[in-house]
């Protein structure tokens, strides 16, 4: 009897043991496993990339990125990524609306780039538009109306690296409009993104080159741990690969993003890791 009480004892403590060494696991090893979206890729190509595909996706594997918001200049590079079908890489192409580099300057006054958008769509697989640039009164231009329109029309998001003055005439032109911010405005104070975020319901940030995340220690900062604990939902996290040097920094891009993630609960890092890109571009594919 008192061998049956303590081999009972024994298998008490053991399910304890293992049920909190289960949250302790819950807690802080699937952060640092956690799989990642990168919502802002570029697989740009004047005249050739600066990594060969197979490179690309070898940097993909070896940092726990499981999917890509996947663009380029010219499109050839997406066509690649797409094509490649890489197992365990999910990809969600966006359309560029550049040929070269200088379009960015000029793209929203040329009709010729409308008709690069319309052609591109007829691939059947791209889910958005951008990422493009735009600033100020630019985006009250008519083409931008047009792009935004056809864009509403086809249920595409579009990925907007733009001031707050040209995201309000974004949304002007067609409010069913669905935006991903790059960068989060760079700059904009958080309690100003929490704003924006509250009024508009199809906003969400893109968190590259975002500063204040962090203070200089890598603690995230008290007022964007309020904004994620309020909008966890609505952030999403990338590269901007827009030259070479970032394909250097990759890896300590996303080990920086893993660095602050870890302090978030769970949940919300794990929207921010990649659940809000499941839940805007889902089902996965891949
Ligand atoms: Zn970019």
């Amino acid at each position: 009897m008192k061998r049956l009480r303590s081999a009972l004892a024994l298998t008490v403590a053991l399910a304890a043991a293992m049920a909190s060494g289960s949250a302790v696991a819950q807690n802080q090893e699937p952060v640092q496993r956690l799989e990642l979206f990168d919502a802002h890729l570029h697989y740009n190509q004047e005249p050739n990339p600066f990594y060969p595909l197979d490179k690309v996706l070898e940097v993909f594997r070896r940092n726990g990125v499981t999917g890509i918001l996947a663009t380029s200049r010219p499109n050839k590079g997406t066509h690649q990524l797409v094509d490649a079908k890489a197992p365990g890489l999910w990809v969600v192409p966006f359309i560029r609306p550049y040929r070269v580099r200088a379009d960015i300057q000029t793209w929203f006054n040329e009709p010729a780039i409308f008709e690069l958008i319309k052609e591109e769509h007829k691939r059947g697989y791209y889910r958005g538009v951008g990422e493009f640039h735009i600033y100020g009164n630019d985006a009250a231009q008519p083409l931008v109306k047009s792009i935004v329109g056809f864009a509403v029309e086809r249920d595409l998001y579009l990925h907007a690296h733009c001031d707050e003055v040209a995201l309000l005439h974004l949304f002007a032109h067609n409010p069913r409009a669905k935006i991903i911010w790059a960068h989060t405005g760079f700059t904009t104070p958080p309690g100003r993104v929490h704003e924006l975020l509250e009024k508009y319901p199809a906003l969400w940030g893109e968190l590259s080159y975002r500063s204040g995340i962090t203070n200089g220690s890598g603690a995230i900062a008290d007022e964007w741990r309020e904004l994620f604990a309020r909008h966890s939902d609505r952030f999403l996290i990338g590269s901007d690969t827009w030259i070479n040097e970032r394909w250097f920094s990759y890896d300590t891009i996303f080990k920086t993003y893993r660095g602050w993630l870890v302090q978030l609960p769970p949940d919300q890092a794990r929207r921010i890791a990649n659940g809000n890109a499941l839940r805007l571009f889902g089902p996965r594919v891949n």
